[in-house]
């Protein structure tokens, strides 16, 4: 069977992937290969982000990869947080401040419009492939919701009167930027 690394150790990515390649690809982690390396993310575009990852490991251990970035872009920031999305408030990956910092730039600001992105590098034999997803919406005045992850207690996507954090897990990933990535990538796959 061929070997596909994603360059990640998340486990609920990993897990999202690997179902829907129903056993056509073994799918590896960082952690399945060995790779303790921080890989830093440099870039100042998703696209590039992405593109670091599947590179490195491509390149270090001449595998099969692919690595993805995602982020939330906000028209009245001028599409900040962006790449930094993480790392907006400072503190890596502090959800709460991270949003608390949204919420008060936005503070009496009416454009609330939002996406949310993803981008994935696939590595396949040498060649680059890219795909992408994304998700509109708005950005509410305050928190609602306890689920999910990230932004998604102040996101609520177009169509929808809930924010993602008020949804269930299954019907986020229905809709969400990164269930969209990672469709266009398993199509791919299964063509190859
Ligand atoms: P990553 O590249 O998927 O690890 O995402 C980087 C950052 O973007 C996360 O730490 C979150 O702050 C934000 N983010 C990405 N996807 C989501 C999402 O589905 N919900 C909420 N926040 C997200």
């Amino acid at each position: 069977m061929q070997q596909l690394v994603f360059a990640t150790n998340n486990a609920h990515k990993l897990e999202e992937v690997s179902d829907k390649l129903a056993g056509r690809i073994k799918l590896l982690s960082l952690n399945d290969i060995n790779c303790q390396d921080d890989i830093a993310e440099t870039g100042t575009t998703f696209r590039e982000n992405a593109s670091i990852k599947s590179h490195y490991i491509y390149d270090k251990y001449a595998v099969n990869c692919f690595g993805d970035d995602s982020g939330l872009e906000i028209d009245a920031l001028n599409g900040n947080p962006g790449v930094y999305s993480a790392r907006y408030a400072g503190g890596h990956g502090n959800h709460a401040t991270n949003t608390a910092k949204v919420l008060q730039s936005l503070k009496g600001m009416t454009n609330r419009k939002a996406r949310f992105r993803t981008v994935i590098s696939l590595v396949w034999n040498g060649a680059e492939h890219f795909f992408e997803g994304t998700v509109d919406g708005t950005i509410r005045r305050e928190v609602s919701g306890t689920a999910g992850f990230g932004y998604d207690p102040i996101f609520q996507p177009d169509g929808y009167t809930v924010t993602f954090a008020e949804m269930t897990l299954v019907e986020k990933n229905a809709i969400s930027h990164r269930a969209i990535a990672v469709e266009k990538l398993v199509a791919f796959l299964n063509t190859l």
